[in-house]
């Protein structure tokens, strides 16, 4: 068995994993984001190397003994190409740090970076629910909002690596500020913080018109890019998106319906992630194998 350590890090977790080359799940741990230079603004010596320090440990304990090829690490952007340097709007201590040289001098691995999100596509088309297209975007709607883009077989990157970062697309003018600086991006109304903010309570206790509400304003933006760039499909995961389920997908899907009108567009589907808690891993190691020249398109296709 061949193995590659993945490492999935966002705002409120951090997760590793040992995954084969099939997309297996052989190994997992994970712990909670503790943001040092949120914690202890000025006293941590060098609060991101005290993270990075924290996310090491992590993968040491998931690797323990097995022989692994290379580390694949998907994390929040925005970030420089490769993740030479990232700058997580959710992690306060990553400012331009350079988490991939962090992370190889650490684990003594070859170490890919590349954005959470962009990451989750390649675990949709990889053993997830975009097997069977090669055009689609993959969503995260949890404490940030995040999309990958899939098209004609390839992830996008963009000129700097930061392609498909649907959650500053805006959803309402004039809106709630985001952490980006504008206002109104379906981040700043849709994700878990927003929620909260919005309502007072945490997004899991969200009443029925908070979630159709978020499901209209991610069908609105998913509609945008699907009549962009010619879409198939979406798949939406997160603890938001997931949690908030069918009264979230339903209205989505109603907008999709309503907005996709021409014929190349009709018919799109909006669905969750069927990946669960494992869809940042499963995905980083997807980079991690792409890196070694190991495929992991779906089906047998090509995922460039
Ligand atoms: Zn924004």
């Amino acid at each position: 068995v061949r193995r590659v350590l993945a490492i999935d890090i966002g705002g409120t977790k951090i997760a590793a994993a040992v995954i084969d080359e099939h997309g297996g799940v052989e190994r997992r741990a994970r712990m909670a984001t503790v943001d040092p230079a949120a914690v202890m603004p000025t006293r941590a010596a060098d609060p991101g190397d005290a993270l990075a320090d924290r996310v090491a440990a992590l993968a040491a304990e998931v690797v323990d003994g097995l022989a692994i090829e290379a580390c694949g690490v998907g994390c929040g952007g925005p970030m420089r190409p490769g993740g030479a340097t990232v700058s997580p709007l959710n992690i306060v201590a990553w400012r331009d740090y350079p988490l991939r040289d962090a992370l190889a001098d650490r684990l003594g691995l070859a170490v890919v970076v590349d954005n959470d999100a962009k990451v989750l596509a390649l675990a949709e088309g990889w053993v997830g629910t975009a097997i069977d297209v090669s055009d689609y975007v993959a969503m995260v709607v949890s404490t940030g909002v995040g999309g990958g883009l899939v098209c004609d077989g390839r992830l996008l990157d963009g000129a700097l690596g930061n392609a498909g970062h649907i959650g500053h697309l805006e959803a309402v003018a004039d809106g709630r500020p985001c952490a980006c600086g504008a206002r109104g991006c379906l981040e700043a109304e849709v994700s878990g913080l927003a929620i909260a903010a919005r309502t007072g309570h945490p997004a899991v206790d969200a009443p029925l018109a908070e979630r159709v509400r978020a499901g209209t304003l991610v069908g609105v933006a998913v509609a945008d890019v699907v009549n962009l760039l010619d879409l198939r499909r979406a798949v939406v995961g997160g603890s938001v998106a997931l949690g908030f389920a069918a009264p979230f997908f339903a209205a989505a899907q109603a907008v999709l319906d309503r907005r996709c009108r021409l014929d190349y567009a009709r018919g799109v589907r909006i669905v969750p992630s069927a990946l669960g808690g494992d869809g940042g891993v499963i995905g980083a190691a997807a980079l991690a194998w792409r890196s070694l020249g190991v495929p992991t398109g779906g089906g047998g296709r090509r995922l460039g």
